[in-house]
């Protein structure tokens, strides 16, 4: 009766003491470091510094992709990757001018890739920096492109850093500094509340993908930007992310989960490992991404 009453003690104890895991998300910010239109007076390194706060107080780690150009663009901007790295936070490449990889850009594409590592290799001494973010997440469009840009990558030492949380963060930050310049606030309230919705129905959107693919969690690794309205939401968005069980880590960590091997090893694929080409794949139909056509309407 005591040996049954003890296994009963320990079978109730049983969920309580299986360790719950939480969703994971890496945070990865592009185009470090100046991103899209900023509201008259702000500046980058105000976008910059009010990012690295949120992270900061979210205890949250966060890996950035760099453009080069951007630095002669806007002189006084590479204050910005000063910045980042003091803050503890990995830079990765970009390519140096935000190159668009197509069939008549191959070659192209891997001399910007090559011309962006000096500024990497001085920004991030011994750490390591070989992880590459495509422009546009475009990996080309014919099997030949793709193949091309894999090879060349693998063999400089990278890993591709995969997206698979995107909810658009970029197409609010120009709306936003044209609506902050006409002095329109219910139109920046109502983007608020716009970007909140559309963070959480993505990850609900991204775990659900996951859960019918895999009955489980991938970690996510979710596609942000250093813009000013960004730098706005951060704060909120995190708390959000916080709020529906979801636990940050770094790329590193969320992609050594085996469903990004053929980014982290670079193997040959057909096309962008995300879950929705997974899913379509399985011949699952994946749910739509949501609509921002209107956005780039907004306070004209
Ligand atoms: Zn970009």
């Amino acid at each position: 009766m005591r040996l049954a009453l003890a296994a009963l003690a320990a079978l109730c104890a049983l969920p309580a003491a299986r360790p719950v895991r939480a969703q994971e998300v890496a945070l990865t910010f592009d185009d470090l470091p100046a991103h899209s239109a900023l509201p008259r007076g702000e500046t980058r390194v105000g976008v910059a510094r009010a990012i690295l706060k949120a992270l900061r107080e979210a205890k949250a780690p966060a890996f950035g992709f760099v453009n080069g150009v951007q630095t002669e663009r806007e002189p006084g901007s590479d204050q910005v990757l000063s910045l980042w790295r003091a803050a503890g936070h990995p830079l990765g490449n970009h390519t140096w001018s935000h190159l668009r990889l197509t069939a008549d850009s191959a070659e192209a594409f891997e001399t910007d890739i090559v011309r962006n590592e000096p500024l990497l290799e001085a920004r991030m001494g011994q750490a390591d920096w070989r992880w590459f973010r495509y422009p546009y997440l475009a990996e080309g469009e014919t099997p030949e492109v793709r193949a091309r840009a894999r090879a060349f990558l693998k063999a400089r030492g990278y890993r591709i850093a995969s997206v698979t949380l995107d909810f658009a963060d970029w197409a609010y930050n120009e709306p936003y500094a044209r609506c902050r310049d006409k002095g329109d606030a219910a139109a920046v309230a109502a983007l608020e509340a716009r970007y909140l919705a559309s963070a959480a129905e993505g990850l609900d959107r991204a775990r659900a993908q996951s859960h019918r693919l895999y009955g489980r969690d991938i970690p996510y690794v979710l596609l942000m930007h250093l813009g000013a309205f960004d730098a706005r939401m951060v704060p909120r968005l995190l708390a959000l992310y916080r709020s529906k069980g979801v636990r940050f880590v770094s790329l590193p960590e969320a992609q050594a989960d085996p469903f990004y091997r053929s980014d982290v090893e670079i193997t040959p694929t057909a096309e962008p490992l995300t879950l929705e080409a997974e899913a379509r794949r399985r011949g699952i139909e994946p749910a739509p991404a949501p609509a921002i056509a209107d956005l780039a309407e907004l306070c004209r």
